[in-house]
């Protein structure tokens, strides 16, 4: 069994395995992503201030509705005065014209109010608005920096990849097979080497007479590592 070229296949698989681990997690595709939900919550932020706006321009409607009704009730009142009354029934009129003038200040007031919070709305809609522009064009080019990243890592996960398909064409297929089924049994690496005494797919320790064992090993025999059984190249 070639050790040598196992072990160059084993580097090649976990190249592959770091490069798509990195492509997933590329910082390019998080800042597009955070800059993705900066801009939504500038929408999130505009659509509340539009509801307010609108909840006041709701209300300042039925003020303004209000206000007609008591303006036609006033001059039908006016009206009554003029034509012949008892005392008595001019001092309700009079008194019902004292009631309706009050909340009419009051509905006038309110309106202010309102006219004020949805001027401020304005403002507030427009500084969102230039944000929101801002925070866009900073998706925009996030999300183009992402893709150029991703572009790039693709191809040099598909350089990796061809480089690998190389490395294994030249395995027999038996080795081949036998390497899979150990790289899908020790979670990825099947080919190790021995590392200041230790096993580098298990990090255990071996022994001196079980490295001298090793050693000693035929040519044709596949050294294991004695705890994980691993493929040990020395
Ligand atoms: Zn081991």
């Amino acid at each position: 069994m070639d050790l040598a070229a196992l072990l160059a296949l084993q580097q090649l698989d976990t190249a592959i395995e770091q490069a798509v681990h990195a492509r997933d997690r590329l910082p390019a595709r998080l800042e597009a992503r955070s800059a993705e939900s900066d801009v939504m919550a500038l929408v999130d932020e505009r659509r509340r201030v539009e509801g307010r706006q609108q909840e006041a321009q709701t209300e300042l409607d039925c003020i303004e509705a209000e206000s007609d009704d008591i303006g036609r009730t006033r001059e039908r009142l006016e009206k009554q005065l003029k034509t012949i009354l008892s005392p008595r029934e001019a001092e309700a009129i009079q008194h019902e014209l004292q009631t309706l003038a009050a909340r009419r200040d009051e509905l006038d007031d309110r309106g202010l109010e309102l006219l004020e919070a949805s001027s401020s709305a304005d403002e507030e809609l427009a500084s969102i608005d230039a944000s929101l522009a801002r925070a866009r064009d900073a998706a925009e080019s996030a999300g183009q920096r992402a893709e150029e990243a991703e572009t790039s890592a693709d191809q040099a996960l598909a350089e990796i990849r061809a480089e690998r398909k190389v490395a294994a064409d030249a395995l027999a297929a038996g080795v081949l097979a036998e390497y899979d089924r150990r790289r899908a049994a020790f979670g990825g690496i099947a080919v190790a080497t021995i590392a200041h005494g230790s096993c580098t797919g298990c990090h255990m320790e071996l022994s001196v007479a079980e490295t001298d064992a090793i050693k000693r090993l035929p040519d044709d025999a596949v050294p294991e590592c004695p705890h994980c059984a691993r493929i040990l190249v020395r």
